[in-house]
């Protein structure tokens, strides 16, 4: 039979996660410091403890699924951190986004305490999530790739070895950036549209047979009523939240100036989710930034 893993983050997107290892039949071991966020998988049988080194203690695979880089640092090195208890030879699989400085520390951290540390962020949402169907950038030493691939194909459909630890989260974060911009972008089109006197729909599928279509714009269109099953057709809730992709936004910033690379539109999608983020849109879908745009109108 198959031996515990441990899954720390049990939110929007890890709980879903964890629920795909018990289907592929693992026994899970977890822990959030929501207790709310417990429940659900302690009633399909997961063993539910107090804090991360409690996990480690008695997994030798760990998954985190966190918010940002603070919460991974907490998670692995605090006082209560997996790295306190650690078993030796153990592999630690972190699946946030996060800063790919923190990842290549965690990596040196876990090494000293005998163990393996990999970065594996997601991309795909929290329906991919749920049907199993992510896809894992995966950064860190070739040889554990196996190890790690072994549990990330119960959760998702493409697990990508990127090259060293780190790479994975470069990968990711370039995603991101193209992905803001391109909400943004279809969300100025769409709302100057419909103000020229489009129907949205109808304006939606010119620019889906067009040079202009774009996933924001045929997958995840931002425009309430265009598409059902996103988003925008339930008040934006759930889905990926603003706050998650401003911070995104400014770890692409980060690296773009530790390396001198111009990005001058992710600068300026940085600014405008940094903006709503002020503005009450923080825990909204990213792609309420069409109705952020159209604050005007109600003035
Ligand atoms: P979330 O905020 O819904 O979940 C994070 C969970 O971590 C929460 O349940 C929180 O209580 C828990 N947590 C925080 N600090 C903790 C600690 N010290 N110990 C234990 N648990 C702790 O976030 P999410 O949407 O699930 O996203 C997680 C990560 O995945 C983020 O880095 C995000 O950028 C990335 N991501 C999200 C999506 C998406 O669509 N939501 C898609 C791709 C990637």
């Amino acid at each position: 039979s198959k031996t515990q893993v441990g899954f720390i983050g049990l939110g929007n997107m890890g709980k879903p996660m964890a629920k795909n290892l018990l289907k592929h039949g693992y026994p899970v071991i977890a822990t959030d410091v929501f207790p709310e966020s417990c429940k659900e998988l302690q009633e399909l049988g997961a063993q539910i403890v107090d804090n991360p080194a409690e996990v480690a203690d008695q997994a030798d695979r760990v998954v985190t699924m966190l918010p940002s880089s603070p919460n991974v640092i907490e998670v692995y090195t605090g006082p209560n951190g997996i790295l306190k208890k650690v078993k030796k030879g153990s592999l630690l699989i972190d699946s946030s986004t996060i800063d790919p400085a923190v990842s290549k520390e965690m990596a040196v951290a876990a090494e000293k305490m005998g163990a393996v540390f990999m970065d594996a962020p997601v991309s795909g949402g929290v329906g991919a999530a749920s049907s199993g169907k992510l896809t894992f950038m995966v950064g860190g030493v070739e040889e554990e790739f196996t190890a790690a691939q072994e549990l990330l194909t119960c959760m998702g459909a493409n697990v990508v070895y990127c090259g060293a630890v780190g790479t994975g989260q470069a990968a990711k974060i370039c995603n991101n950036m193209l992905l803001a911009i391109g909400m943004i972008g279809t969300s100025e089109t769409m709302n100057l549209g419909i103000r020229l006197g489009l129907d949205p729909k109808l304006l939606a599928k010119i620019l889906n047979m067009s040079s202009g279509r774009c996933w924001s714009s045929d997958t995840y269109n931002p425009v309430p009523g265009v598409m059902e099953g996103v988003p925008s057709g339930n008040n934006y809730q759930g889905g990926f939240g603003t706050q998650l992709m401003a911070k995104d936004l400014g770890l692409a910033q980060t690296t773009a100036t530790n390396t001198k690379t111009p990005v001058p539109l992710g600068s300026l999608a940085h600014q405008i989710y940094r903006m709503m983020c002020a503005r009450g849109y923080a825990s909204k879908d990213f792609s309420s930034v069409f109705q952020f745009l159209r604050e005007d109108e109600e003035n």
